[in-house]
């Protein structure tokens, strides 16, 4: 391992994050001969896959359905909703060609799958009694980035959408469904310790065919926003254009209600980028490939007693459904070993030697604050569960310390403009609420972009005083402020 490491924070974030998924051996990215795929390596492979069990759980327990939609779409269903078609046309990947025929009808490998689904649902739904419906699938989707595309950031295949598409009677059930989605989400980045705002983007910047977008954002070591969820509801934009009708409980026939919303593996790389220091990751204990690692330390004559004494504690480890790694790699020093899983961020490592084996203890390393601790052998699995659960909330809370440090309040578009510029990271400012006001005053600067209107309970979460807004002024136009608008400089 000869490679410098790069600073994590600061102007290198781009390199360091290129490192570390390289070198923790996540993701091979850029060596593939197409322009924004890359490819999952097995330890990267495990983090997406607790990643993706986890929101699975999250929309199973809430009634999602899981299904599986077909990847291809006929231009025929996908130009269908105008404004759709329109919002995606520079970024569709078509089919023309199968075998030695010219198609008759192009096929677009999905961007997003409402119109899939909407086709889908004329055909299924009829009635208020089936409804609300709720279905979700985790598939790959391919968006033509032409801006430089980044590992995880921006993908022309995003490998891991995990999108839910609902059905119901009335707009008030589709607005208490984005309430439902926006709660998933926020506990789904709660429990990876992944912080976020959640705003309602300005009507400019909405999913194409969206009534409105609700967005969560977070901010990178680098200060820039990055979009990493977004929950939309979509009125009945496709069911007109899909005739999706239903039967009211009124007796009358009208058209259905739409919600759609999805994450991507950028939840992977937001791990990453707030889990880590300057030796690698620290991947929070739900979602590591193995939440701890057991290595012998020994010599010729103690190496059986040793090995022996580290199987046990693995074994009992095991049983009490932890997920742990016996290193027994004999070509490797326990430096080595040590140095490498600090690297690939697991949460604890034990260490036993002649030590440990004679006084009935283990050693214990917390990755995250790099301490170690003697715990006598009775308290192995009850100490080692603490700790887990320790971690995890230690990881949260300095992640949303790292965050909320990169948030500033500003009072007018100069001051936002200056902050933007020097700094980076999120600026909050009193606003009127009146679109048009924002679109007017930041034409032309480089650099800000409206990330939209703060959720109240988002406010409150970064302990925003709504009180202020009753005396502050709107800072674009002077008028009385309503709201309060976040802005960046976005990936
Ligand atoms: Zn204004």
């Amino acid at each position: 391992m000869s490679v410098q490491r790069p600073q994590k924070y600061g102007e290198s974030f781009s390199e360091w994050f290129s490192w570390i998924i390289s070198e923790a051996e996540i993701y091979d990215y850029g060596r593939y001969p197409i322009k924004g795929m890359g490819v999952w390596l097995p330890y990267g492979f495990q983090i997406r896959k607790r990643v993706i069990e986890l929101i699975r759980t999250l929309l199973d327990e809430t009634g999602h359905e899981e299904i599986l939609l077909p990847l291809l779409i006929p231009e025929t269903l996908f130009a269908k909703e105008s404004e759709h078609v329109r919002g995606f046309e520079g970024e569709v990947f078509w089919i023309t060609r199968a075998g030695l025929d010219e198609l008759d009808i192009k096929l677009a490998l999905r961007p997003t799958s409402e119109t899939t689904i909407s086709y889908m649902e004329s055909l299924w739904i009829k009635s208020y009694k089936q409804l609300p419906k709720k279905y979700y699938q985790i598939v790959s989707i391919f968006r033509y980035e032409t801006k430089m595309t980044k590992p995880m950031i921006r993908v022309r295949e995003v490998t891991t959408f995990k999108e839910a598409h609902t059905v119901h009677e009335d707009f008030e059930s589709t607005e208490e469904q984005i309430k439902e989605a926006v709660n998933i989400y926020g506990k789904f980045f709660d429990l990876l310790g992944v912080p976020y705002i959640i705003s309602r983007r300005p009507q400019w910047d909405k999913f194409a065919g969206a009534l409105y977008t609700i967005a969560f954002d977070t901010i990178f070591p680098d200060r820039k926003a990055v979009q990493i969820g977004t929950v939309h509801n979509l009125g009945q934009t496709f069911t007109r254009v899909f005739d999706i009708k239903i039967q009211k409980k009124d007796e009358s026939i009208d058209y259905a209600w739409q919600t759609s919303y999805g994450i991507s593996e950028r939840v992977v790389a937001s791990i990453i980028a707030f889990h880590s220091d300057e030796k690698g990751l620290i991947l929070p204990p739900l979602v590591a490939p193995y939440q701890v690692i057991v290595v012998p330390i020994y010599q010729e004559n103690t190496k059986d007693v040793v090995i022996k004494y580290s199987s046990d504690i693995a074994k009992v480890l095991r049983e009490n459904g932890i997920r742990v790694y016996l290193d027994l790699r004999d070509e490797m020093r326990p430096a080595e070993k040590f140095f490498e899983w600090e690297l690939k961020g697991a949460p604890l490592r034990i260490e036993v030697g002649m030590r440990e084996y004679s006084s009935n203890v283990i050693t214990v390393f917390r990755r995250d604050i790099a301490k170690r601790e003697t715990v006598p052998l009775q308290q192995l699995v009850e100490k080692i569960r603490t700790m887990l659960d320790e971690i995890a909330q230690n990881l949260a809370k300095r992640a949303w310390k790292e965050f909320t440090s990169n948030i500033r309040l500003s009072q007018g578009v100069e001051e936002t403009v200056k902050v933007l510029k020097e700094s980076g990271g999120l600026v909050l400012m009193p606003w009127c609420g009146d679109e048009r006001c924002i679109y007017n005053k930041l034409q032309g600067f480089e650099g800000v972009d409206v990330i939209g209107e703060v959720m109240e309970n988002s406010l409150k979460r970064l302990n925003i005083d709504l009180d202020m807004l009753r005396e502050a002024k709107c800072g674009f136009c002077g008028k009385q402020a309503r709201a309060v608008v976040a802005m960046a400089k976005k990936y």
